[in-house]
């Protein structure tokens, strides 16, 4: 039994970058402008303010990454609220809550949902035509593991 669940044409980014990746996700932004002017984005509390700044445009912020705002992103994540993430998480450098990076990356890959980690990435998906229209995510089967006799 699969599921499925629909991405809007207003889609729901969420946006989370590393204190070191914090300028290119900033950078990328601004170039990436009006297509992320067509949508609701959503942030961690630092890279959130930086956008709100750099934009001019509002930003939904949770709490800043390492206080627990990336779970709180990963929860909204499976509980249907976010349609993108783009993540620039910094391969060189330690974090204090990579358990919570590594959660959030989970999560993604879970529910299914477009995911980007680097800045050419990104380029492609805000590039795609299924950014404009409706799309219906399949939501992998589940259902023998929630069933499991125990
Ligand atoms: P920040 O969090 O946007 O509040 O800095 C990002 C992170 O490190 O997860």
């Amino acid at each position: 039994m699969t599921t499925s669940r629909n991405l809007g044409i207003r889609k729901r980014i969420a946006l989370v970058a590393h204190d070191h990746k914090k300028e290119d996700l900033l950078d990328w932004a601004d170039y990436n402008r009006s297509v992320l002017a067509r949508h609701e984005l959503i942030a961690t509390g630092t890279t959130g303010r930086l956008l709100e700044e750099r934009l001019d445009r509002p930003v939904k912020k949770v709490l800043s990454g390492p206080m627990g705002g990336d779970q709180q992103i990963g929860a909204m994540i499976a509980a249907g609220e976010i349609d993108v993430l783009i993540f620039f998480w910094d391969p060189m450098e330690a974090q204090p809550h990579d358990p919570d990076v590594k959660a959030l990356l989970r999560l993604a890959v879970v529910w299914n949902i477009p995911a980007a980690s680097n800045r050419t990435t990104s380029d492609f998906l805000m590039t795609s035509p299924l950014m404009y229209g409706e799309y219906k995510t399949v939501i992998p089967d589940y259902s023998s593991y929630l069933n499991r006799k125990l």
